[in-house]
């Protein structure tokens, strides 16, 4: 039997970093969904296919293959129809481009087979927005981690300032606050807490006291009294 902890919440709630962190501790695998949403995003930006067109992007689904790897480190590695394409998915207009695509039923219909296989081969740790409600819903634990949207703008806003990128304050929060939107009124597997998920908000935590927070739900789990 393996273990699986799914952690859900909106965009720059550190989602990614924590689960990292804690995949490390606790030697799961980590898998980044969103990564693999970001993935598709960047074929049809490639091909020049509008986010809106459901029907394109439902015909073009079946021409695309997203498969992950780790590269030495452990890192996440994704691919599309055979190629790296993890140094290209990070930017905003892939990012806006997965949200939108991402509402679209045979986009997700493509990914979830292969998200629910990872689970019954390993214990790991998977983030995005509907891992504890739909992907998984037998998770061993859940955690919906979330945070202000004012917090979540100033991270990324320090996060963009730092690689020495000119961005507006203003502007970042309007984006996130527009991605939660998108996200959480789909029809299709919206952003949500599932009932038996463990309510995180990191607003006022730090990295290590989240991560102690999440070790201490899944050694209830595996220790319990
Ligand atoms: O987490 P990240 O910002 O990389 O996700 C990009 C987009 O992919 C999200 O805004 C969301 O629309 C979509 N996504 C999703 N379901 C997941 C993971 C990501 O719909 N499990």
């Amino acid at each position: 039997m393996y273990y699986s902890i799914a952690i859900d919440g909106p965009a720059g709630a550190g989602k990614s970093t924590i689960a990292k962190e804690i995949a490390k501790k606790i030697h799961f695998i980590y898998v980044d969904t969103g990564a693999m949403y970001r993935a598709i995003a960047l074929y049809f930006l490639r091909e020049g296919i509008d986010g809106h067109d459901t029907e394109r992007i439902s015909e073009e689904c079946p021409k695309i293959r997203v498969t992950l790897g780790y590269d030495g480190e452990g890192r996440q590695q994704v691919f599309l129809n055979g190629e790296n394409v993890t140094p290209f998915i990070r930017t905003e207009e892939v990012g806006k481009m997965a949200s939108l695509t991402a509402a679209i039923p045979a986009v997700r219909a493509a990914l979830l087979d292969l998200q629910r296989d990872m689970a019954r081969t390993s214990n790991i740790l998977m983030d995005g927005r509907d891992i504890g409600t739909n992907v998984l819903p037998d998770a061993s634990l859940k955690i919906y981690l979330t945070a202000s949207s004012a917090v979540r703008a100033k991270r990324r806003f320090d996060e963009l300032k730092a690689k020495g990128t000119d961005c507006d304050f203003a502007q970042i929060e309007r984006d996130i606050i527009e991605r939660d939107k998108q996200d959480m009124e789909r029809e299709i597997a919206p952003l949500k807490k599932a009932e038996d998920a463990v309510l995180v908000d990191s607003s006022e935590l730090s990295i290590d006291e989240v991560v102690d927070k999440v070790i201490a739900e899944y050694n209830k789990i595996i220790l319990p009294e």
